[in-house]
């Protein structure tokens, strides 16, 4: 079946020949001698206007061109009289490819809520919104590994199925094939996973992290780009329950190089976007966010503020601002106050460093304060927290102590713990949840409109 895409027409659309496209009907209109027909097939947000001559077609046919139905269409690509469009199309034939009956097809008129367009995730990539979202997504994708590619990164293809429950970053889904109604259990009652699928507790992964770090110990530099998965019941417009995670990992790099790549790759992130993506960025700035490309502009036309947990914590003390959750030395960071600290106050994307151990992982590499951590959280405006990273602790013997402190069970953990047995080097890391990055360069507000099918509590369905 050979097509002309859109995106190639309108863009470099060479007239007065015949052309045959494929897509489906955004909206037809017209009078009793001409049929406009707006087409549009996904490579590009804009539409290809067709003109059908009705002399030509019968009425059959052209009834059967509604919204949502698919057609293929063939007929010479001219310059368009009408403002705003390069080219159109003088239909010579139109063959009906799908139809879509009008009284059924959800997506009749323009302007459903974000909220409607959820309960119909199958149909929503055809609306222009997700159209848009999902070029931007992949263009990001496509970008990440570009750019680690190009500082010769190796991407490391870390387990989705772990047995490692001790990465303490979220609740963990159980992956067995047990009888659930009636598994086997052991003489004191509990349930005997020896006869598990893997002979052991299995869960989905957290994190890629400690593998990450395995990978980073032997070449250096590698990065993970996957699902991730935390049970936790947490219904709000930033948390998913399968979400993708970036997570570099980088031998031989302290604090301040782990920083210093958290701000360049968020940089290079952002004006890939700017620089591929300017119609869908467009089309969002217009309808849904009008400061959305000055915020993107703002972000990479400047140092990103850098300070320690405990200077944050004054700052917002001393800010005389009422915050649900008040704050005190050693209380985790709340969205509130992360982004009082970005939009109200520095006014630019910061990163926070130095955090209490108590509220961070066992992984992170300890400072001589013995109270803090080498934590990096990278903060942006709408967002919060956007990275999560630390100079990972290397000595075997700090790291065991606090693997005993937090009670863990390090019979899961022996691997990791191997790596600072033999030639342990200083390293660092840090994760950043893919869809927050797509919630920040598209400007929507809930997580759940960035990712094609998203998964929440009580919500699996497409
Ligand atoms: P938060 O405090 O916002 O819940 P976290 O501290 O639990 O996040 P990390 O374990 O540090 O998150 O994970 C690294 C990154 O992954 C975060 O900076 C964030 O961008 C992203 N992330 C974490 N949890 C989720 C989630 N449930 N849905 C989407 N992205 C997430
Ligand atoms: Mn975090």
């Amino acid at each position: 079946m050979k097509r002309s895409k859109i995106i190639d027409l309108l863009r470099s659309g060479e007239t007065g020949r015949e052309v045959t496209v494929m897509g489906w009907v955004r909206t037809r209109r017209g009078n009793k001698n001409v049929a406009f027909i707006a087409l549009n097939d996904g490579s590009i947000i804009h539409n290809i206007q067709i003109v059908a001559d009705l002399q030509f077609f019968e009425e059959e046919l052209i009834k059967k061109v509604t919204t949502g139905s698919a057609l293929k269409v063939t007929g010479m690509l001219v310059e368009s009289p009408a403002q705003g469009q390069p080219v159109e199309i003088q239909a010579k034939e139109i063959e009906i490819l799908g139809e879509a009956n009008p009284e059924a097809y959800p997506l009749q008129k323009k302007g459903h809520s974000l909220e409607f367009l959820r309960s119909i995730a199958h149909l929503r990539p055809r609306t222009n919104t997700f159209g848009a979202v999902l070029r931007i997504r992949h263009a990001l994708a496509f970008a990440i590994h570009k750019f680690f590619n190009e500082k010769g990164f190796v991407y490391l293809h870390t387990p989705i199925i772990t047995a490692s429950d001790a990465e303490g970053a979220g609740a963990m889904f159980r992956v067995t094939t047990l009888d659930i109604s009636n598994p086997p259990r052991l003489p004191d009652g509990s349930v005997d996973f020896s006869q598990d699928f893997f002979g052991r507790e299995t869960n989905l992964t957290v994190s890629g992290q400690l593998e990450a770090e395995l990978g980073a110990l032997a070449l250096s530099l590698v990065y993970t780009f996957g699902p991730t998965f935390r049970a936790e019941n947490s219904n709000t417009p930033r948390h998913l329950a399968e979400f993708w995670m970036i997570e570099p990992e980088m031998a031989f790099y302290d604090i301040h190089d782990d920083m210093d790549l958290a701000e360049e790759f968020l940089k290079y992130l952002i004006s890939y976007a700017l620089e591929h993506c300017p119609d869908d960025l467009k089309f969002l700035n217009d309808m849904y966010d009008k400061e959305l490309i000055e915020r993107l502009q703002d972000v990479i036309n400047g140092a990103f503020i850098r300070l320690t947990y405990t200077e944050a914590i004054q700052i917002l003390k001393d800010s005389g601002q009422k915050f649900e959750f008040p704050v005190e030395w050693g209380c985790d960071l709340q969205a509130e106050h992360e982004r009082y600290l970005v939009e109200k106050h520095f006014k630019r994307p910061v990163i926070l460093t130095d955090y209490p151990k108590e509220i961070k992982a066992f992984y992170m590499k300890q400072n001589e304060d013995g109270k803090t951590v080498r934590a990096m959280d990278v903060l942006f405006p709408r967002i919060g927290e956007i990275i999560g990273g630390s100079q990972r602790e290397e000595n075997f013997d700090t790291l065991y102590r606090r693997i005993k402190e937090l009670n863990m069970n390090e019979d899961t953990l022996w691997w990791y713990l191997d790596t600072r047995r033999f030639g342990t080097v200083p390293h660092a890391g840090f994760g950043l949840g893919f869809e927050r990055l797509v919630l920040f360069v598209t400007g929507m507000t809930n997580i759940r409109d960035v990712i094609p099918f998203p998964r929440t509590p009580q919500n699996a369905e497409f």
